[in-house]
């Protein structure tokens, strides 16, 4: 078996790392300082998109900034504070929302996102997985159809991965959501995709596999790692650790951890939030995001989750509890009918990629160092996939899809 694998980070993307290796004969030890998971694992909106694939920068984005930055009910903010360190990433992602990279972009996330049931279901078990995942489908609503090259060209790609997506009618809208406002106008229904009841709870259950297989857990906070004599020395709050392999899966906080090591990966947060209603009275026949707003409506164990909006004020920037009452504002905009508060909020950190790509492989010249994180607004559905395709990379096996479009090497 060799010596266990260190992975850094107990979020979505370093369990289903750690868990894969496992199942591929590997012992695993997960630093972390908090309980799995501690990061935007915890309070995602538990959406599970095999059938998404477009990527988060597209054409017409520049011109639409403005009036997003000015509307403060908008589905993106800035902190004025931070514009100038950011601007780098915004102009690798502007780059990346050119028409001509994005067919290629799609290409290579469809490949990522597409087996993601399958992969949760190896990583889970059918018990675990029943109890935690719903294959109901997941509902896309707007008050307009969208439009531009964009909306073109996913429709294209649609048809051509041969996915089922269901045109809604107003009568079919008001079906599933007796209670939604007149504005919303525009629906499909996305059948293959699915959604989790519990972001926390699928997590947990994952931490506990790991644990009852005789993985490790290690309550520490990485502070620098050091290649020493072949092997990686990792320096935690408290403890030393030796390995020869190390997967860095620390969601937003691991482009920092590499740096020292003079590797750079444009690495962005892009802060969300959530409001959990209990009892919200609100008929809510499937899980929706609504495009145009920038939210998504889950039903959940404990009561209905409305996810969402996009903050970039840094990795260290303070909360802003005004965007949890955002989502609340457009909660009760397109349900007039919902009285109830919030019982509770809580914000989270995407860690987002300027092409929305993971980033998923070795580091060349660093051997023994492996990279998993990145996975942008869609780590519920990409991180068991990519957990797989490291622990192929570093086992050495044949992998079940091609790494190249996630290697860190793009970023050189
Ligand atoms: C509001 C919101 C809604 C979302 N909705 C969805 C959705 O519906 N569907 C979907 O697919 N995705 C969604 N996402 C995105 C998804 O949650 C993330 O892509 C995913 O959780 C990232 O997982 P991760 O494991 O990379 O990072 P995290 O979950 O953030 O985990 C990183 C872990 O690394 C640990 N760590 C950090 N630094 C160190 C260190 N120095 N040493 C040791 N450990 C360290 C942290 O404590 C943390 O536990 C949403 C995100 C947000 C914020």
């Amino acid at each position: 078996m060799g010596n266990p694998v260190l992975v850094i980070g107990g979020g979505v993307a370093g369990l289903s790392a750690a868990r894969s290796l496992q199942l591929a004969g590997r012992r695993v030890a997960i630093i972390d300082p908090l309980p799995s998971p501690g990061g935007a694992s915890f309070g995602n909106g538990g959406f599970i998109s095999p059938d998404s694939f477009m990527p988060g920068a597209q054409p017409g984005m520049l011109r639409k900034l403005p009036g997003w930055l000015r509307d403060p009910m908008g589905p993106l903010a800035i902190d004025p504070r931070y514009i100038l360190r950011a601007l780098p990433w915004f102009f690798l992602w502007l780059r990346a929302g050119r028409l001509t990279h994005m067919t290629a972009l799609a290409h290579s996330l469809y490949a990522l996102h597409a087996p993601a049931l399958t992969e949760w279901k190896r990583l889970l078990g059918p018990d675990l997985y029943g109890r935690f995942i719903r294959e109901e489908g997941e509902v896309i609503l707007g008050d307009t159809p969208p439009s531009g090259s964009a909306a073109d060209l996913e429709r294209h790609l649609i048809a051509q991965f041969g996915l089922e997506v269901d045109a809604l009618s107003s009568a079919d809208i008001r079906r599933l959501y007796p209670q939604i406002s007149n504005v919303v106008k525009f629906g499909v229904l996305k059948k293959g995709n699915a959604h989790t009841v519990s972001p926390a709870g699928i997590n947990s259950a994952l931490a506990d596999m790991i644990l009852a297989d005789g993985g490790q857990f290690h309550r520490e906070s990485v502070l620098k790692l050091i290649p020493e004599n072949g092997q990686w020395l990792i320096l935690t709050s408290t403890a030393n650790h030796r390995a020869c392999d190390v997967v860095v899966a620390a969601g937003v906080w691991s482009a920092q951890l590499l740096a020292p090591l003079g590797i750079k990966i444009p690495l962005e947060s892009q802060r969300g939030y959530h409001v959990m209603i209990k009892n919200s009275g609100l008929e809510i026949g499937l899980p929706f995001i609504h495009r145009g707003r920038g939210i998504g409506f889950t039903p959940m164990l404990d009561g209905l989750r409305v996810a969402g909006t996009v903050e970039f004020s840094g990795i260290d920037g303070m909360p802003n509890e005004r965007r949890a009452d955002q989502a609340m504002f457009h909660a009760r905009q397109l349900f007039p009918a919902l009285t109830q508060s919030p019982h509770s909020i809580w914000t989270g950190q995407r860690p987002s990629t300027p092409d929305s790509l993971p980033v998923i492989g070795g580091v060349a010249n660093q051997p023994g160092l492996w990279l998993c994180f990145g996975h942008g607004t869609h780590g519920m559905t990409a991180a068991p996939p990519s957990g797989r395709l490291i622990a192929e990379l570093l086992v050495g096996e044949r992998t079940f899809i091609d790494p190249t479009p996630y290697s860190p090497s793009r970023f050189k």
